[in-house]
């Protein structure tokens, strides 16, 4: 990593890990195509499978119900495009579960959340087994495992047994928690889980969607064989490869992530001693302890953002994944925060590489930014 800047940004993406370099590298090499039957073909296959072990095994699931994709935005789409009739979700989730729930047709129901990022499910019940009356197996609910911009985790294991309660098949878009905390798929009881590669420190362009056996799948790419007839096209295999080796990576390095709290929690109070206007939003609630998302009344998060790029420190507004547009963040708008605080809102992310020299630099910035901007104003 470039020492000379600080990288505060792995929400966004994680530095890919050593072991997934190493691992790509090695796959690179490999000829064979994972359909042929011949030697080369198999030693591309092997590839493969022990990465779909590792990946399994990251995310408590079995390795048969692991399909391979380009990402969590594929995986959420194969789900959400499947055949429908009502979906429900919240309006934090992730663009790449609205977008496809709004392509797909089916009716919305609106899953509520509170003002501290969370969802609030425990009225849902009777709308579920509403909506569920008739055609259990047309109805889906979904809800995110961690938010991409709070941290805030959600209740996912209370929807998947609600929901199966009613008849009613789950899904969970894990690509903010899968190698941040421990995640159980078996445990979680959803039908479908999906993320990212590169969140954990394999390559960006990878990605999983656990299907439990036996629900329903509509595949989003058709043509050859391949994933059990789940996801057609040749497999990436490098990217798969170093997929795998990151997971096995994570997997070791939960406790790292774990003990991040302590930097991000030192990190929030000494921003709150240099600005004490400064809003921390979802700190009363369980989050992830990499994420900090900090809201300064009035201010522009886009400005504040340009600014500390300029002074090396890379940080992000709202949803980094809109191509450089800083819209008001639709997270925090479901969350009922004021439009002054959504607009001044930038989100700090961590990792275990990240050091106290980091955090100093960015500490220092954001007094030089925040006092000269109170200047300006
Ligand atoms: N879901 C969440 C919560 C995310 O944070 C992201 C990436 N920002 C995605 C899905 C999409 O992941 P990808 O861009 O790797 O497909």
């Amino acid at each position: 990593m470039n020492r000379t800047r600080a990288y505060l940004d792995w929400n966004a993406t994680a530095p890919l890990r050593p072991e997934a370099r190493e691992a790509m590298l090695r796959a690179l090499d490999v000829t064979g195509n994972p359909s042929s039957v011949h030697g080369e073909g198999r030693a591309a296959r092997r590839l493969v499978e022990d990465a779909r072990e590792q990946v399994a095994a990251l995310a408590g699931a079995l390795p048969q119900d692991v399909i391979f994709t380009s990402g969590a935005t594929e995986a959420n789409t194969a789900v959400l495009r499947s055949r429908w009739t009502t979906i429900f979700a919240a309006g934090i989730e992730h663009d790449s579960v609205l977008a496809p729930l709004q392509a797909s047709g089916a009716l919305r129901r609106v899953i509520p959340v509170g003002r501290n990022g969370v969802a609030e499910i425990s009225g849902l019940g009777s709308s579920l087994a509403e909506a569920s009356a008739g055609s259990a197996i047309a109805c889906l609910a979904t809800l995110q495992l961690a938010n991409n911009e709070t941290g805030a985790i959600q209740p996912v294991a209370a929807l998947g047994e609600l929901a199966r309660t009613h008849g009613v098949r789950s899904h969970t878009d894990a690509t903010q928690a899968v190698g941040r905390i421990a995640v159980d798929f078996r445990g979680l009881g959803v039908d479908y889980l999906a993320f990212s590669s590169h969140k954990l420190g394999g390559p960006k362009g990878a990605g999983a969607l656990i299907v439990r056996e036996g629900a329903l799948l509509t595949p989003w790419l058709t043509g050859g064989g391949q994933e059990r007839r789940r996801r057609a096209g040749t497999e990436n295999v490098a990217a798969i490869a170093g997929f795998g080796a990151a997971a096995g990576a994570a997997q070791a390095g939960l406790t790292a992530y774990a003990r991040l709290a302590v930097l991000r929690d030192g990190l929030e109070a000494e921003m709150a001693r240099r600005s004490p206007d400064a809003v921390f939003v979802g700190r009363e609630t369980a989050r992830l302890a990499n994420t900090s998302c900090i809201a300064l009344p009035g201010r522009s998060a886009e400005t504040l953002v340009t600014a500390l790029d300029l002074a090396g420190i890379a940080v992000s507004a709202g949803a980094a994944c809109s191509s450089g547009k800083v819209a008001a963040s639709h997270v925090l708008q479901a969350m009922g925060l004021a439009p002054e605080i959504n607009r001044g809102a930038i989100r700090v992310s961590i990792g275990p590489a990240t050091t106290d020299n980091d955090i100093a630099a960015f500490l220092a910035a954001w007094t030089e930014i925040t006092r000269s901007a109170a200047k300006a104003a």
